[in-house]
């Protein structure tokens, strides 16, 4: 598999530290509201990557973090006259059931900042020891300047980081390149006990010790959006490596951003909509299928036409699941015949393009257009002499590649014993050949939401949308 890495700038080979098993750090949300579609980007693609290691057998262990102390949960709990554990309670709370609507699985881990402060000061008490940090008025520094490497994440070096920083007149900091790893408290702030007195972590450090924590030194792939390469990313390289003498990361993957009207959305310009604005107006699984529709690297825009117009597509994919299971109810056990044989050739073609496109830096699109390569075969089949055989190879492929993808994640649930009852009443009505009792029962059926169709293989009945 050919993974883009930020740090080189180039495609690469995949390789494992320990053969058979990947570990993967996601940079989670902080927990002060519900997240928007643009937070949802990150965790769809991830989750996919994540899905798509299991699928080649990898055993994957997948730390997703929860920010939940900084400036804007302290604010936000100052708002509603509550703690912030409390606003982290909540929203954390609120994460998960977003999450699962949009087919995100729990990750292996979801670490949280509070809850890891020894692995805080520890790191940054060996960034002191190492002579990387600097305490200065209960506040711990950064030395920037000490860690030569740094910039190498965003192509930048010292000078031209420096010039373009802006001359901040910090009198606690011994340059303005320097920036906070931990933060002396503020009145009626939370904080905890440090060597350097009560305090809070800065945003940074929390990422490398629990990154660190649950995959060790130096681990395989970290992501996150694109805006967190800097300073983001590129302190917690300095965090990690300047603490342990160790390379940190060996893949960097960063997601495009989700804009609308060429904007990127966010909190801050208030031209967002949260996932629960979304789910008001779309099934949730269409936005998934929004995101994946495009390369993860790639600005996607956001509107509702494309959003309805992932919906429809979504649509296809479950009729397709619909036909093969009406065309397993019709199957016969002979063996295929000669279009059969083509057809099981065509899942095993769709499926090498599937994997070829996610080989290729996880390339949702194309591997959404072998897809429905697939179903276009599908819709080919003859249900009224079909062979189980073929019908099960083109099921096992379909669902196998929809399920990297986290796709139809709505049950197979079958109809209602009451609608199947009627369905059955109106087969014998049709061999009675009794119109008058078929149509009124067709019409029954539909008002119950169901789509209903006469094929030559017999009645086809779905749910409607
Ligand atoms: P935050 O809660 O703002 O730290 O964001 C959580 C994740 O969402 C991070 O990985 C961000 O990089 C990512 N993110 C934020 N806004 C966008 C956007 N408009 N498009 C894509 N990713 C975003
Ligand atoms: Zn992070």
């Amino acid at each position: 598999m050919q993974i883009y890495n930020s740090m080189t700038r180039k495609k690469e080979v995949f390789k494992p530290i320990h053969e058979g098993k990947v570990g993967i750090y996601a940079c989670g949300p902080t927990v002060y509201n519900f997240f928007h579609i643009g937070n949802a980007r990150p965790f769809i693609v991830f989750d996919v990557l994540r899905r798509y290691f299991e699928y080649k057998g990898y055993e994957v262990t997948f730390v997703q973090n929860f920010t939940d102390i900084d400036d804007k949960m302290i604010r936000r709990a100052n708002e509603e006259g509550t703690t912030v554990a409390d606003i982290a309670e909540r929203y954390i709370k609120e994460y998960f059931v977003d999450a699962k609507a949009l087919g995100v699985r729990p990750a292996t881990v979801h670490p949280r900042a509070t809850e890891h402060m020894a692995q805080i000061i520890a790191m940054i008490q060996k960034l002191m020891d190492n002579g990387l940090a600097y305490e200065s008025r209960g506040d711990v520094y950064y030395r920037v300047k000490a860690f030569p490497s740094y910039g190498c994440l965003c192509g930048q070096n010292l000078e031209d980081l420096e010039s373009g920083a802006r001359v901040s007149v910090d009198e606690l900091k011994e340059d303005p390149l320097d920036f906070a790893l931990w933060k002396a408290q503020k009145p009626g702030e939370p904080a905890w006990e440090s060597p350097w007195g009560m305090g809070r972590p800065g945003w940074h450090i929390e990422c490398s010790a629990m990154s660190t924590t649950y995959l060790g030194d130096t681990f395989d792939i970290h992501c996150g959006g694109k805006d967190l390469l800097f300073p983001h990313h590129e302190n917690e390289i300095a965090q990690t490596s300047g603490a342990t003498g160790k390379p940190y990361v060996n893949y960097w993957m960063h997601n495009g951003f989700l804009n609308i009207d060429n904007e990127k959305m966010s909190k801050s310009k208030g031209n967002f909509f949260t996932v629960r604005d979304i789910a008001k107006e779309y099934d949730l699984e269409a936005v998934r299928m929004f995101t994946l529709s495009a390369h993860y690297r790639s600005p996607l825009n956001f509107s509702r036409e494309m959003i309805a117009q992932a919906q429809s597509s979504l649509e296809r994919l479950y009729i397709a699941r619909d036909q093969l299971n009406f065309l397993l109810n019709a199957a016969s056990d002979r063996q295929p015949n000669e279009a059969e044989q083509a057809f099981m050739a065509a899942c095993v073609a769709s499926k090498e393009k599937f994997e070829a496109a996610m080989d290729d830096d996880l390339n949702t699109a194309d591997a959404i257009s072998a897809i429905f390569e697939l179903v276009r075969e599908i819709h080919r089949l003859d249900a009224t002499n079909v062979s189980r055989e073929a019908v099960t190879a083109g099921k096992e492929a379909f669902l196998g590649m929809a399920d990297v993808l986290g796709l139809l994640m709505k049950k197979e649930d079958g109809l209602d014993p009451e609608v199947q009852a009627l369905v059955d009443e109106r087969a014998q009505a049709r061999k009675n050949k009794d119109w008058k009792r078929s149509d009124e029962l067709r019409d029954q059926i539909k008002a119950m939401g169901y789509i209903l169709e006469d094929t030559a293989a017999g009645q086809k009945v779905r749910k409607g949308v």
